[in-house]
């Protein structure tokens, strides 16, 4: 009897690998199983809502236990490691049967959200990304990695705001942050980013650049980081650092497919900060955070995987260098201009594997026989996309990588790998015969077994006269000659009994156990050979990794050009002019997105211009559901997707290169949250747009709507003040409001234009015309508009009636005499807009002058208006 509270050696084991691993789940190999204990199996179980057993169920102390088959273990960890666990892979790594003693197991590789290359745990159409940050001598560092098609980037910056943005345009599914970032003052700024990924903690000095340096230099096996353009060790090489030592520790593999940091600028894109990315929508939606009735959606029209990856980054990091996207105009251009061969490159696109994450599989050792298939056909298709591209001159048309490499890499794949080769190596049958003398031996041997034993079944029917007799297999006992029970009287004395069944009885014989040894032997062999020979090929693959990877770059960029053509031709996009001149003249310009999710009506197309002297400031006046915030947008997505390298939705478009776009919507539930919260949405507001210049464009949609009328007017007209004014230059503006009030800013500020959004009245009803006209909107139509909206009749009607009155300048309501009794007839009716105590309210107002204040003081002053109500 063993003594309970003594751990088993295995147990012993467990634990030490355990402790080792403490922030992981870990799936413990025995035998056909993985299995966790303890607090691991609690989790999981619930996490995977499988059985929770016990181990050794009768011990006082029983270990809690659950399990999953290895064979569909790959479904469990995906889910684990989908909502956010690490899982370690812990194996045997000696056989069991002849292993002395305690198996020997050790965690072979541990799966994290950032940390995925296989197909089936990825979305095959956005990369994957991993990101460390780093903070160093008032830098931040920033890495971000996709090890499953081996993208690996980094950038530096002083503002936290930018590090930031550049996280939410990333969506890393993982985050790595030095340990005591914990106790960090800016951890709380980044909170609404790391809530939506996996945060991993690693050792703090694993940041520092000097180390970063040192692992970046041993994974690139160079001696100076200068070809990558950093001539410095700062923060940047510390998180990239980090983050490669992250990598070396999970994965436990080859990762030499990571050759080469890219350096990146956060001032050579189109920038749009988080809040702007996300209102704009363009990778997803704000409703339920996924891609529908996104930008990306709308737009993509790629047909593999790679291809949709780059379009989204294009989306990301919109191009501000005029050659650079006028190379891709010119480039989509000539793809548009031909529609027949548009249809031949698509066409073969769509065969097209997923060659990045193929090429990585094989480079870390985790490919299976039909990557090395698809790879062979992807680049068998290779030449002939070239030879459709040949009359267009482009770069972005120009295979850089070692085409003659490619090739004879594709002739020895076909060479080598059987057509029909199954998914996994463990059965054989992947290697072509033909390919290498001594398998084709092997497996003439097996085949001869089976007639063999073909021969033997009718030899030993006809010596024994049992009709019944059959020669099987199965996988406990081997070969056996099997005879039914009525007939097992006669099997001659040489056959040994080895097993007894209802109705038959089984036997082997010296000559079937003889063969046995030799066939099985056979085929052991067999599947011994194809996988070294397969793991040669696969060697051989992996160091072309370089040209794979080139070329696969390649056919994403054709696949993006030709689909955003193919999506041109669709919809009437045009070419846009891209200028320096600082106005954007946009004609008969439509909302890709909302273009297109009309049912019942058709898009009204409208024009814009603006520029940075008389036209910067639109405001853009009309009632609810005009359409004010659809026409603000149009304008943003049109910039973004003309500096993409897209062509646009209008009938001709001029765009001046714009640095940044900044979006402020004027949310309620921000308001509602209180003044602090709007506080710090409009300082942060003015905080980013200190970094505005001539060339941004800001887009102001109903700011101060979820507040009163009067802040709500007050604050709206302040920023439009400050936006005219700003920097003595101004920025230009759309400024979107139902309060038609704002028109006479027009009057006393030079750059600012009315413009309103068309509606007709008819019969009490209104009508939305969509179409955007010169001169501001004299009424708000809000009672139509609630009409529309279908509130109650009766509530309707008095509204008309209150609003007739207040328009016609009497009061709203009358003040009641202090005692309840009636009113004194010689007192005169006041406007009893502000009874009570707001009286006080208006005294501070009336001793208020606004034009000498700041909007901040405004703000402020506004505050201290409302603490008084
Ligand atoms: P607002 O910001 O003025 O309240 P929206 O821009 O949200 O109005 O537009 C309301 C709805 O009107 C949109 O959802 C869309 O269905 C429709 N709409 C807006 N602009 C147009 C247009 N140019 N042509 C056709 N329909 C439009």
């Amino acid at each position: 009897m063993s003594n309970p509270s003594v751990p088993t050696p295995m147990m012993m084991q467990y634990m030490d690998i355990k402790a080792r691993h403490p922030d992981c789940l870990l799936f413990y190999r025995m035998g056909d199983f993985y299995e966790m204990f303890y607090d691991d199996a609690e989790t999981a179980s619930k996490a995977l809502d499988i059985t929770l057993t016990t181990r050794n169920r009768k011990d006082p102390d029983a270990i809690p236990m659950c399990g999953v088959p290895v064979k569909s273990a790959d479904i469990y960890m995906a889910k684990l490691v989908q909502n956010n666990f690490k899982v370690a892979i812990c194996e045997q790594l000696e056989d069991p049967a002849t292993a002395k003693g305690l198996v020997k197991r050790d965690v072979v590789r541990i799966l994290t959200p950032g940390m995925l290359i296989e197909d089936h745990l990825l979305n095959d159409r956005t990369n994957n990304f991993i990101v460390a940050i780093a903070f160093h001598g008032k830098t931040w560092g920033l890495a971000c990695l996709d090890l499953s098609t081996a993208i690996f980037r980094v950038t530096e910056t002083r503002s936290r705001t930018a590090v930031r943005d550049e996280l939410a345009r990333i969506q890393p599914r993982e985050i790595l942050l030095p340990e005591d970032f914990d106790h960090n003052p800016d951890k709380l700024y980044f909170q609404n980013i790391f809530d939506r990924s996996r945060v991993s903690p690693v050792a703090g000095p694993c940041f520092l650049p000097a180390r970063g340096r040192a692992v970046l230099l041993e994974q690139f096996r160079i001696r100076s980081l200068d070809s990558y353009g950093i001539r410095r060790a700062g923060a940047g090489v510390g998180a990239a650092g980090a983050l490669l030592h992250y990598v070396q520790e999970t994965q436990k593999q080859d990762i030499s497919h990571i050759r080469g940091l890219q350096l990146y600028a956060l001032d050579g894109i189109l920038l749009l900060d988080d809040t702007t990315f996300r209102n704009l929508e363009i990778t997803q939606n704000l409703r339920d955070n996924t891609s529908k009735g996104s930008l990306l959606q709308t737009l993509d029209a790629t047909v593999t995987a790679m291809g949709a990856r780059t379009l989204r980054h294009w989306l990301t990091y919109p191009l501000m260098d005029i050659p650079a996207i006028e190379t891709r105009h010119h480039a989509l251009g000539m793809a548009l201009e031909r529609p027949l061969v548009r249809r031949q490159i698509r066409e073969k696109l769509r065969q097209i594997h997923d060659l990045e994450r193929i090429s990585t599989r094989i480079v870390m050792g985790r490919c299976h026989p039909r990557d090395l298939l698809a790879l062979k056909n992807s680049l068998l298709l290779l030449p002939e996309i070239l030879s459709s591209l040949a009359d267009m001159s482009s770069p972005l048309f120009t295979l850089q990588g070692n085409q003659e490499e490619l090739f004879t890499l594709a002739v020895l794949l076909d060479k080598a790998i059987r057509n029909d080769a199954p998914v996994q190596m463990d059965q054989g049958g992947v290697i072509k015969p033909g390919f290498h003398a001594k398998l084709d031996e092997l497996i003439a041997m097996a085949a001869d077994g089976k007639s063999y034993l073909a021969s033997l079944e009718a030899r030993e029917r006809d010596k024994t006269g049992i009709s019944t007799l059959k020669v099987r297999f199965n996988r406990v006992f081997g070969y056996f000659i099997e005879v039914s029970k009525a007939q097992s009287k006669s099997v001659p004395p040489e056959y040994v009994r080895k097993q007894t069944l209802v109705n038959a009885e089984r036997y082997i014989t010296d000559e079937l156990k003889n063969f046995e040894d030799k066939v099985l032997g056979a085929q052991e062999e067999q599947i011994r050979m194809e996988t070294a020979i397969f793991d040669e090929v696969r060697q051989k693959a992996a160091s072309m990794h370089a040209s794979i990877s080139s070329a696969a770059d390649f056919l994403a960029k054709v696949d993006v050009l030709f689909a955003l053509a193919q999506l041109a031709e669709e919809k009437a996009y045009v070419r846009p002019e891209i200028t320096t001149d600082g106005i954007l003249d946009i004609r008969d310009g439509r909302h890709p997105v909302v273009e297109y999710m009309l049912t019942d009506s058709r898009y009204v197309p409208n024009s814009i211009y603006m520029d940075n002297k008389e036209s910067q400031v639109l405001i853009i006046t009309g009632p609810n559901m005009a359409g004010k915030s659809t026409v603000l947008r149009q304008v943003a997505l049109i910039v973004l997707m003309a500096q993409t390298g897209s062509f646009v939705p209008a009938s001709s478009a001029r765009i001046s290169v714009t640095d940044r776009i900044f979006t402020r919507v004027g949310a309620s539930d921000n308001l509602a949250q209180g003044q602090s919260t709007f506080m710090v949405e409009m300082e942060e507001a003015a905080n980013i747009l200190h970094n505005a210049t001539a060339d941004s464009l800001v887009i102001m949609d109903e700011i101060g709507r979820g507040t009163s009328t009067f802040d709500g007017l007050s604050i709206a007209w302040a920023v439009a003040e400050y936006l005219h004014d700003f920097k003595q230059k101004g920025i230009k503006t759309l400024f979107a409001t139902h309060y038609h009030e704002m028109i006479r800013l027009a009057s006393n500020l030079p750059r600012v234009k009315n413009f309103s959004v068309a509606v007709r009245e008819w019969d009490d009803h209104i009508i939305f015309l969509h179409k955007l006209t010169p001169g501001g909107a004299n009424r708000s139509y809000g009672i139509q508009v609630a009409k529309l909206a279908g509130l109650p009749d009766s509530v309707i009607h008095r509204a008309g009636t209150l609003l007739a009155r207040v328009e016609d300048g009497q009061p709203l309501w009358e003040e009641k005499s202090s005692e309840g009794g009636e009113m004194d007839p010689d007192q005169p009716r006041q406007l009893s807009l502000f009874p009570g105590p707001e009286k006080i309210v208006l005294q501070m107002l009336k001793e208020t002058d606004p034009n000498t204040m700041t909007p901040l003081e405004a703000i402020n002053f506004l505050s201290s208006i409302r603490n008084k109500i």
